[in-house]
């Protein structure tokens, strides 16, 4: 089992990033991902320089070519890494967690983020002492590379319909959460010939706005602002930018990221017909809109290195997850929350946001936790999978235990961090999506006794 990394990069505070311990990382890092250029990223938070300066030694000492990207979003990176023929990149980031946290994703050559059981191989590396280290003569230079925020946002204008856009110049409000968006999204939406409003738009790895993750209570100022301007849409991100959330035009509301992520399926389909991943725990939505395009969709664990792999096994042309993270593969295989927002940007300069969620198909969903010590876990867990394939029940075990049961399903996983399992049901009704959740709440009790 990995013991640094989890389901998207390893995560921890000063005590555990110090430099010996991230030096040591990028080392091993390098050596897995082999010679050549390594690009390095990271966000707005206050000890980036500090764990900037050991990754670069690490990569130095193992006779890698560091490339600084600077301050720039995770996608941006993810872009660059393909596009600058790199032979991985790392970022240092740790997404939407409060400012004290410290994180780093490592990102192969094909710009995939490495998943748990990958990232392990790095680690192994790390802890047998198997680091290359160059000699003398074969340290190479570290070189910056200033244009990466700036080439992500030349591939977006050039990707939508920047003609139609400029048209109808929406206008949009903008809260960057003082994270990496502030140093691509003004400009990039300003350029598309938006009428753009901005707020939290410095980078200050304090957070001094809002929490960096996006979630309703947090962007409570975007909302307002929204209904205040009545403005044509309210976009925020999180820390890296690769989650993006929407505001719509009609009442200043939150759409959650399955509608988005639904909407951007739509979208993708629309335009090109292909397969679409998404995991196990999101919505039914994305099956009725592939199913309506006579389109594949096919399922991955939880986890946005998991989405990736599965996209390229299936040449997927649209993937994503219900936290509002959308993969398109035209550009990187990471979620990517400025292609996302440009191309929801695009799709309401047609009609209103409100009218195109409204569109969508409709489902409710209940989400409780039920505490299980970690030995617990797996067992109840296993128990209850037995019990239902016994009983005849469509089942999914891709990622914890899903049951489908037309419409309506339930999906129960181990949380990989902390110890209780997480039960999620959809339906049809609220009702029906209590009643399902609740059932297997009551199923799972019994077993842990
Ligand atoms: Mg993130």
């Amino acid at each position: 089992m990995a013991k640094y990394f989890g389901t998207n990069g390893a995560r921890g505070k000063t005590d555990l990033f110090t430099p010996e311990f991230s030096s040591s990382l990028a080392a091993a890092f390098a050596t897995w991902a082999g010679k050549g250029k390594i690009l390095v990223g990271r966000d707005t938070r206050t000890t980036g320089e500090m764990v900037e300066s050991a990754i670069v030694s690490g990569l130095l000492s193992a006779g890698s070519q560091p490339v600084l990207l600077g301050v720039v979003p995770s996608p941006t990176v993810e872009f660059e890494t393909t596009k600058l023929g790199a032979a991985g990149a790392i970022v240092i980031t740790a997404s939407h967690n409060p400012p004290e946290w410290i994180g780093v994703k490592c990102i192969d050559s094909k710009g995939v983020s490495l998943s748990k059981e990958r990232a392990e191989e790095v680690e192994k590396i790390m802890e047998a002492k198997k680091t290359t280290r160059a000699q003398w003569n074969e340290i190479k230079e570290i070189s910056e590379y200033g244009q990466a925020a700036s080439d992500h946002a030349q591939a977006i204008k050039k990707w939508v319909n920047a003609g139609k856009i400029s048209k109808r110049k929406p206008k949009l409000v903008l809260d960057c959460g003082n994270g990496t968006a502030c140093n691509i999204a003004p400009q990039l939406f300003a350029e598309l010939g938006c009428e753009i409003t901005t707020i939290n738009s410095h980078p200050d790895g304090h957070f001094p706005g809002r929490n960096s993750e996006p979630t309703k209570e947090n962007v409570a100022d975007l909302m307002a602002t929204v209904k205040k301007l009545g403005a044509d849409a309210g976009i925020a991100w999180d820390g890296d930018g690769d989650r993006v959330i929407f505001i719509d035009e009609r009442r200043g509301e939150f759409i959650i990221g399955d509608k988005s992520f639904a909407l951007c399926v739509e979208l993708a389909l629309r335009k090109r017909k292909g397969a679409a991943v998404t995991t196990v725990a999101t919505s039914n939505a994305i099956k009725d809109i592939a199913t309506a395009h006579g389109c594949k969709l096919f399922y991955s664990k939880v986890g946005a290195p998991y989405i990736s792999e599965k996209m390229i096994e299936t040449k997927a042309v649209i993937g994503g997850e219900e936290v509002g993270g959308v993969i398109w593969p035209e550009f990187h295989y990471g979620k990517d929350g400025f292609t996302t927002a440009a191309k929801i940007v695009e799709a309401i300069s047609e009609k209103p946001l409100s009218k195109w969620i409204a569109s969508l198909p409709e489902y409710y969903n209940a989400k409780t936790k039920i505490a299980l010590e970690e030995k617990e876990k797996t067992e109840v867990i296993e128990k209850l999978k037995k019990q239902l394939e016994k009983a005849g029940e469509k089942t999914t075990t891709i990622d914890g235990v899903r049951v489908d049961r037309g419409n309506a399903w339930c999906i129960i996983r181990p949380s990989g961090t902390e110890h209780y399992a997480r039960i999620f049901a959809e339906a049809k009704t609220q009702k029906e999506a209590d009643a399902l959740l609740k059932e297997f709440e009551q199923k799972l009790t019994a077993l842990k006794k």
